[in-house]
């Protein structure tokens, strides 16, 4: 049973998915803010490119002072609006808090020059901010997305437009308030409250040199498209479908609390979770059997309260979709092992479920399953495993597991994907680059790649005054 709200409210709203009632609403900015806004980020940039990056690191480290001790309120805010369980949302304040912190230590020596050998003089690539940078951000992780992108950026001297997902406006205005008592100073961090429909047309204005945006295809896509026509950069992080490769039974009990967290961390709503297992025929009915059984075990409830282990999805759009997916797997012949429907109680709520049976006349084989859905494949050798996990449109991460690493490392090299780990599901650490290929996206966030997205890494040659001039042009 569900239930979805009756009142008809503006698009950009805190909508509770655990019960679906409506909390508060936030009208959209008019075209004449939101180009504002942009004319004040270029302002800003002007200053902010000059101050010096050590400052720049120390606000961003403030920030992330600030970051753990709003971290509560914060957890509180993200569960009430996309439902996250409230350990969850802990953690991803946490990881968000070590994010800044990583960005504040480690910025401004990933940004110093980069000396080039040179005959007769000296070269360096220097790393300089590009400007006003967009950054379009969903409502899964709503603050580890946003310093993800916001932290690298801050500490290179760009200046932000942040559009982040319309269903968490309030974490929205709390991290745009974050890095205003951090002392960002007025201009430099700025939030719209628009709709996706109108970050094209923000991406196109003249004073914008740069989008990123985490999401859907459709909106990857959209962004892309805008940002190559008018000669911008643009990074894309969009869905996956991760495999999840399990090799041999050996510490299977281990394997399936690992299978456990890689999908149902975030219920299931994350980009890297792990969507399709791949299990090795040895070991295939006891996995299915054991992942089951945990699936089953899981509780629907408030998903503030700590004793919950099975939150809702973030909105009724949301679990319809996914519904819809499994429903589609059934009819053509798919078994669900657990689950296959909703739950049966007020909000977003859907059954965990484990199919398997899956073929590629269905939409769970290609398409992304964004909760706590999985479907187990059977394979009978290592070939098969890498042809399973590579027939997807996505290359997003991947997790294989085994007891000889060598065997692991062998068939982890030979997935498609920007990201593999060996025995523990695809996770993400602030040194670490994160982001994908095929339908993934691309470009990377995090580490010193994630840094330099968007720098201008510009050559400066310094040459001997009295050098002779020579017509060695490209
Ligand atoms: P989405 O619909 O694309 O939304 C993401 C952001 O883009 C939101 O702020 C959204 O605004 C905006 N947007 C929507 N349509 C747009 C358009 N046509 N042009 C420009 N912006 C647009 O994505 P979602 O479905 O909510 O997010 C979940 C997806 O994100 C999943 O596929 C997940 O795998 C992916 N994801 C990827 C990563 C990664 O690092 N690769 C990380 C997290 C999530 P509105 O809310 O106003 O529509």
């Amino acid at each position: 049973m569900s239930t979805s709200s009756a009142v008809r409210h503006s698009p950009i709203a805190t909508v509770n998915p655990y019960n679906n009632q409506l909390v508060r609403e936030f009208p959209p900015m008019s075209r004449e803010a939101v180009d504002n806004a942009a004319q004040n980020a270029q302002h800003a940039f002007q200053s902010w490119r000059r101050v010096g990056v050590d400052e720049r690191a120390t606000l961003v480290g403030r920030a992330a002072r600030l970051l753990r001790e709003r971290g509560e309120e914060l957890a509180q805010l993200v569960t009430l609006e996309m439902g996250k369980l409230i350990g969850h949302s802990r953690a991803e304040m946490d990881l968000s808090a070590r994010i800044l912190q990583y960005c504040a230590d480690e910025g401004p020596g990933l940004l110093a020059d980069e000396p080039l050998e040179l005959d007769g003089g000296s070269a360096a690539v220097v790393n300089d901010p590009l400007g006003v940078i967009v950054g379009a951000q969903p409502w899964n992780f709503p603050v580890y997305q946003v310093v993800r992108f916001a932290g690298p950026n801050l500490v290179l001297g760009n200046t932000i437009l942040l559009k982040h997902a319309s269903n968490t406006p309030q974490t929205a205005l709390a991290m745009e308030r974050l890095f205003t008592d951090a002392g960002i100073p007025q201009g430099v961090y700025t939030n719209l409250l628009i709709t996706g429909s109108e970050v094209d047309r923000v991406v196109e204005l003249d004073v914008v040199r740069g989008a990123s945006l985490t999401g859907s295809e459709r909106g990857g896509a959209s962004v892309g498209a805008s940002a190559g026509r008018n000669m911008k950069k643009s990074v894309l992080e969009l869905g996956g479908s991760d495999p999840f490769i399990v090799l041999d039974g050996d510490n299977l009990d281990h394997t399936v609390d690992a299978a456990m967290a890689g999908r149902m961390h975030n219920m299931g709503q994350s980009c890297v979770s792990a969507k399709r297992m791949i299990v090795m025929s040895s070991a295939f009915d006891r996995f299915v059997t054991e992942f089951a059984q945990r699936m089953r075990a899981l509780q629907p409830g408030d998903p503030a309260d700590e004793a919950t282990t099975l939150a809702p999805l973030s909105s009724e759009r949301a679990a319809e979709k996914l519904s819809d997916q499994v429903l589609d797997a059934l009819d053509k012949g798919a078994i669900a092992v657990v689950g296959g429907g909703r739950v049966d109680r007020p909000g977003a709520f859907v059954q965990p479920t484990v199919l398997v049976g899956v073929t590629p006349m269905m939409r769970a084989f290609h398409e992304e399953l964004f909760g706590p859905v999985a479907v187990v494949y059977q394979v009978h050798s290592d070939d098969e495993a890498v042809e399973v996990a590579n027939d997807s449109p996505y290359g997003l991460g991947g997790a294989v597991f085994g007891s000889d690493p060598a065997r692991a490392r062998s068939v982890a090299r030979r997935i498609d994907s920007g990201m593999v780990w060996i025995n523990h599901p695809t996770s993400s650490e602030p040194n670490l680059p994160f982001g994908g290929i095929k339908l993934s996206g691309y470009g990377r966030e995090l580490s010193s790649i994630g840094f330099k997205e968007f720098a201008n890494r510009k050559l400066v040659v310094t040459m001997p005054a009295d050098t002779p001039i020579t017509d060695a042009l490209g």
